[in-house]
């Protein structure tokens, strides 16, 4: 097999844990992880921790290849997947030979993540839907921060305060009509 990124170069047998065999390339560091091998090494070795998405230090470097890769095994291309909202960094998958690729700095990126017990959700719709919904509330965060300036934090915590209240429904008709006793 050659490696997806290099196209020249032979994939190696290597490891990413001690105990999770994957084959990579030694010019670029990508690895090519048999995600068969990876689910049975993520539920003997798997951990407590349930962070799905955190922020990330300024010191990772993960590469991140923009191309479209074609699978080493089976030459058909492979898909690319956001990892997370607060990286660029997204793996591919051949969904047919069940093959991950991951770039130099990928599976360290995933560790810092947290989620490298999580790596077969990020192939999900489940997970993909919730990114573009993280995504779209901190779009629309975004446009009423400008919108709205200073007042956002005092509006927010006001229309938390309405939500709650036992008169909400009254209380918001009194908002929405002028005041009738006013000239
Ligand atoms: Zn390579
Ligand atoms: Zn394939």
């Amino acid at each position: 097999m050659k490696c997806p990124t290099c196209n020249d170069q032979p994939l190696l047998p290597t490891k990413l844990e001690e105990q999770l065999p994957a084959n990579g390339c030694r010019q670029c560091e990508g690895a090519l992880l048999p995600l068969l091998t990876y689910r049975q090494w993520a539920e003997t070795y798997s951990v407590s921790a349930d962070i799905p998405l955190c922020e990330i230090s300024e010191d990772t470097a993960a590469a991140e290849n923009g191309k479209a890769l074609v699978c080493p095994k089976c030459s058909g291309f492979m898909t690319k997947f956001r990892i997370g909202n607060n990286t660029d960094n997204r793996v591919d998958l051949c969904g047919s030979c069940d093959e991950a690729w991951l770039d130099s700095g990928e599976w360290q990126l995933l560790k810092q993540l947290e989620i490298q017990h999580k790596l077969s959700n990020i192939f999900t719709e489940e997970w993909q839907r919730r990114l573009r919904k993280d995504q779209a509330r901190e779009h629309f965060r975004t446009e009423y921060e400008q919108l709205f300036g200073d007042d956002y934090g005092r509006l927010q915590a006001f229309r938390e305060w309405l939500t709650e209240h036992p008169q909400k429904t009254d209380m918001l008709r009194y908002l929405n009509n002028s005041d009738p006793y006013q000239a």
